[in-house]
């Protein structure tokens, strides 16, 4: 199998560069975080403290998260209901960078993403994907950008699917996620030594797209 890991922060294009990248050679796109927020949904609905650790453990151990594609893209289920749009509202953005730190939580996740790159060529993406979940993927790219480009982004998102938002309290949001992600004691989020840093700030999404291309070449 081929995997790819792509690791990097929140609002670095990773979902949109991931796909098309799938897309190009034929592989199976895994958004990792789509996972992440589906259990947090499950806590969200059933009304669970996200700081009582054993409550959160105990209600994503007892739902089941499954992954389906319609037209080459993912879908992700929550005991068999799509929540593919529901999981993408910002608070629930928020509340998954809160769950996300429990080991309990990234052990039910991380054997499912395991089994998947384990049967298909995939391309992942995520925040522990080359350091934790896949350490000998075939290639590993670190994709980023600055906080003010990835802010801009996440807006114009916002915007087009017919959403408002306040570009300096995104910027805040995406500065906040970026702290818990990266100092969060299990598999913060850090570019991997054998990573190759790709900073997508000047670049389209189609240059993003080639370059990575290119380096599965190499
Ligand atoms: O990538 P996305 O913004 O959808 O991820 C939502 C949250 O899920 C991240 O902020 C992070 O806290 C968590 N996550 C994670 N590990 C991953 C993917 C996502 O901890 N592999």
């Amino acid at each position: 199998m081929y995997n790819i890991a792509i690791d990097g922060p929140a609002g670095a294009g990773k979902s949109t560069i991931a796909q098309i990248v799938a897309k190009d050679l034929g592989f199976i796109y895994v958004d990792t975080g789509a996972m992440y927020r589906t259990l947090a949904l499950a806590c969200f609905r059933d009304g669970i403290d996200t700081t009582d650790e054993d409550s959160v453990v105990a209600k994503c151990e007892s739902v089941k998260v499954t992954l389906g594609y319609e037209d080459g893209v993912q879908k992700v289920y929550l005991n068999g209901e799509d929540v593919s749009d529901e999981i993408r509202r910002e608070e629930i953005g928020n509340l998954t960078s809160a769950i996300a730190v429990y080991p309990g939580v990234r052990k039910i996740l991380v054997a499912l993403q395991q089994d998947l790159a384990s049967k298909n060529n995939v391309v992942m993406d995520g925040r522990d994907i080359g350091t934790a979940v896949l350490p000998n993927a075939d290639l590993k790219v670190y994709l980023t950008a600055s906080v003010e480009c990835r802010a801009k982004r996440r807006y114009d998102q916002l915007l087009e699917n017919g959403q408002t938002g306040d570009l300096a309290e995104i910027e805040k949001d995406i500065e906040d996620r970026d702290y818990r992600d990266m100092n969060r004691d299990v598999s913060p989020l850090k570019q991997a030594d054998d990573a190759v840093l790709v900073d997508s700030s000047d670049m389209t999404i189609d240059e993003t797209v080639q370059k990575i291309i290119s380096l599965t070449k190499e």
